[in-house]
């Protein structure tokens, strides 16, 4: 049997986290934060805390380095 990616059952919204692996409630997640407050990446709560110690996830960057033009 293929267990769905997702949703495993209706009444739960269970993500996989994408640090860890582990099948998660939606509830039990958090958005991490990059260097200037934009959300990164959605983890569990233990990995959501590893991630932040350094006060932020990912690398660090500046405005410099956004590399997005706007095209409207
Ligand atoms: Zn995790």
């Amino acid at each position: 049997m293929i267990k769905p990616n997702v949703y495993t059952n209706e009444d739960k919204d269970i993500r996989i986290c994408s640090e860890c692996g582990k099948e998660v409630e939606r509830a039990d997640m958090l958005f991490t934060k990059d260097c200037r407050g934009i959300p990164f990446r959605l983890l569990c709560w233990n990995c959501y805390e590893v991630a932040m110690l350094g006060g932020y996830d990912g690398e660090y960057y500046d405005e410099s380095d956004e590399q997005i033009e706007a095209d409207y």
